[in-house]
């Protein structure tokens, strides 16, 4: 196993039986996850990326039987922010928070139109920021549309590539879509970002390999992995869920394999442990959320239960984050924080 990790650290290439092999080792966890901290330290420094995260509507069209906000979910109060709202968020945080990346979240929510978020994309990118939206699938000239308002980069996760599982907890979804969907992100020019769920009902070891060239073959920017926690109103509300384990092994396999991309210590990780962020930022991990959503609307934005930071004001996530980061030694970057790619990857 040291072997494979070695190869690994040195190649940035295995195949799908190594990968396997790794996922399946209990014995080298430690040493994976110190070969995934040097090349993270290698490719990408010690520097970390803050993104501001705004979750401007949870309200969602889709019937996802994971997540929180769910279409059939009638537990949660919807909301919407208004655009003079969501732009005030995002000015606070450019402006107060010293935060270089906005990114816009949310359900797929038709009230925002392509010529409504061109309009508030506009806006924000007077503010000298980079941004990203994750607001799901929408056509490529759609994507195009918000390229050429200004935002830089796009987070679609692919949720898994295991295409029974997909169809099973994606209804009325389908899974060669989500695909183009996310190729059609680099088309349009934005950055790629995507990445998977781990630990849904019947998800196999072998699917995480899988998932992982996923990430490798389409060449992402970032990619974001998050153990699935199951949430009580929802269809998988008895499901057992992914633990910090696995989802760190995943990531830190990815980290390994993909060396200069942009990779999230995810609040589903700190979610499950109070110092789930603190080992992805040692296992692989070079960005962090904070999420500068007003305390009021955040129980709303539930896509899991227990997120970490629901009752604490924006100031106070950031405080808390740039806490841990000075604990471990990093730092914070200033600049925006795009995918630097190394030649390894200039195709
Ligand atoms: N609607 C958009 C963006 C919001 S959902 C989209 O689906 O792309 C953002 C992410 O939350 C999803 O990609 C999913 O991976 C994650 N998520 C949803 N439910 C979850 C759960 N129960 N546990 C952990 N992550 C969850
Ligand atoms: Fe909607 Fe995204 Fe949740 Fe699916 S994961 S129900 S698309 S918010």
């Amino acid at each position: 196993m040291k072997k494979l990790i070695e190869k690994a650290k040195k190649t940035h290439a295995l195949n799908r039986d190594e990968i396997i092999s790794l996922l399946y080792d209990k014995n080298c966890t430690s040493e994976l996850f110190c070969a995934a901290d040097e090349v993270r330290l290698k490719y990408v420094g010690d520097n970390i990326h803050l993104r501001a995260l705004i979750e401007f509507s949870n309200i969602c069209k889709n019937n996802c039987c994971y997540c929180g906000l769910r279409k059939d979910n009638k537990n949660i109060s919807r909301y919407r922010m208004s655009e003079d709202t969501i732009f005030k968020l995002a000015e606070h945080a450019a402006n107060n928070m010293n935060l270089k990346t906005i990114v816009l979240q949310s359900g797929e929510d038709l009230f925002f139109d392509c010529d409504k978020l061109c309009a508030i994309i506009q806006k924000i990118k007077t503010l000298d920021v980079a941004l990203t939206l994750s607001i799901g699938e929408k056509t490529l000239e759609e994507y195009k549309a918000y390229k050429k308002a200004g935002a830089d980069r796009f987070l679609l996760r692919i949720e898994t590539t295991d295409k029974e599982i997909y169809s099973r907890y994606d209804p009325n979804m389908d899974w060669e879509t989500r695909v183009q969907c996310i190729k059609n992100l680099g088309i349009a020019g934005l950055e790629i970002g995507t990445g998977v769920l781990v630990g849904l009902p019947d998800q196999k070891l072998e699917s995480y390999a899988d998932d992982i060239l996923f990430f490798k073959n389409l060449n992402a920017d970032m990619v974001g992995i998050g153990p699935f926690i199951p949430h009580p109103d929802t269809p998988l509300k008895d499901a057992k869920g992914g633990t910090l384990d696995m989802a760190l092994k995943v990531m830190a396999i990815t980290r390994l394999l993909l060396p200069d991309i942009n990779i999230p210590a995810t609040t589903a990780m700190e979610t499950l442990e109070p110092n789930g962020q603190t080992k992805a930022l040692q296992a692989g991990a070079n960005v962090i959320m904070p999420n500068v959503t007003l305390t009021q609307y955040r129980k709303h934005y539930e896509l899991y239960p227990g997120k970490s930071t629901t009752n604490y004001t924006p100031d106070e996530t950031l405080c808390e984050i740039k806490n841990k980061i000075a604990l471990i030694g990093r730092k914070v970057s200033n600049d925006y924080g795009f995918r630097k790619k190394s030649q390894l990857h200039s195709k």
